[in-house]
């Protein structure tokens, strides 16, 4: 994200944000040298500058938007929500879309520590629906249970674009297909359900893109340092290259961010080129928060 001449800059900005008073998480422990610290503490420090062609300016505040951090890892944060604009930008092109999750036996969780393991099951996964012609995709993993946040649960979640109610033998195809393929248990596991209009489908993003890694942060260190990086959130099929099927009326707050995930400017519609090196926050200019960790610079001028 940042460009070779402002690495500097931006290494020295985390040195000078580095404030041993403030720290929230136990630096004592041996990983305290990991990337991951690093990018917890300079969380909401920063910000990147963009500019459409004609002048419309926003700013977008740099988030570890890792699920782990204190102000990322709760649920509605701007890091939930610039995911949920992600999510939302590509479910607008379907009016239904169905909701596999997928579980996993407890002799089967201690495996799934680690990002290669997850990674491998996301691709597994992908490969056989795409395969089985099941055309557009989002997954995302979730770390605990919904009643238990303190429980090390892993579920991937994914979301099948246009899909809806399937025949019983379609269904039934596609759950032996998917247990075969991770060496899952011959019942359970595997829950189907679908869902129809904007509503429901936003509904649908907001829970599934919420964060989960909730009270593991205490006792899962270690794997939170493991999957550092990890991507938990993918996709596949041609979503962008198909239009809109609804829109976000009465929502301007999260239409704007949907405009702004995709990179669009939402006054203009044109492409925001985001300038590269970062701010230091805060700025002393007139900005409106927009959510998702972006804001709009009313008057536009080079900082
Ligand atoms: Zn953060
Ligand atoms: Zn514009």
């Amino acid at each position: 994200m940042y460009a070779e001449t402002n690495k500097d800059i931006y290494l020295e900005d985390i040195a000078k944000s580095y404030n041993p008073n403030s720290e929230s998480h136990n630096l004592a422990l041996p990983g305290s040298g990991h990337p991951l610290y690093k990018s917890l503490k300079t969380c909401g420090k920063m910000a990147i500058r963009g500019e459409c062609k004609k002048g419309h300016c926003y700013l977008k505040v740099l988030k570890c938007k890792k699920e782990w951090c204190e102000i990322c890892g709760k649920e509605k944060s701007e890091a939930h929500q610039g995911i949920y604009a992600k999510f939302l930008s590509r479910l607008k092109k379907v009016d239904q879309a169905g909701y596999l999750v997928i579980t996993f036996p407890e002799e089967m969780r201690e495996n799934l520590r680690n990002k290669v393991e997850l990674g491998k099951i996301m691709i597994k996964v992908k490969r056989s629906l795409k395969g089985a012609g099941y055309g557009l995709g989002l997954q995302r993993w979730h770390w605990s249970g919904d009643r238990d946040k303190k429980k090390w649960l892993p579920h991937l979640n994914i979301i099948l674009g246009g899909e809806g109610r399937l025949e019983k033998s379609e269904l039934e195809r596609l759950k032996s297909r998917l247990r075969a393929l991770l060496g899952l248990p011959l019942k359970g596991n595997i829950h189907y359900s679908y869902k129809t209009g904007p509503a429901a489908l936003c509904h649908l993003a907001r829970y599934v893109t919420r964060p989960t890694w909730g009270g593991l942060w205490d006792w899962e260190e270690e794997l939170a340092i493991d999957l550092h990086g990890f991507r938990k959130n993918r996709w596949w099929g041609n979503w962008s290259k198909m239009s809109d099927v609804w829109d976000l009326t009465g929502d301007g707050k999260i239409g704007a961010l949907v405009e702004l995930a995709k990179g669009q400017c939402p006054d203009c519609g044109g492409a925001i080129l985001w300038v590269p090196g970062v701010q230091r926050l805060p700025l002393a200019l007139p900005i409106t928060h927009l959510g998702g960790g972006f804001y709009r610079i009313e008057i536009c001028q080079k900082i």
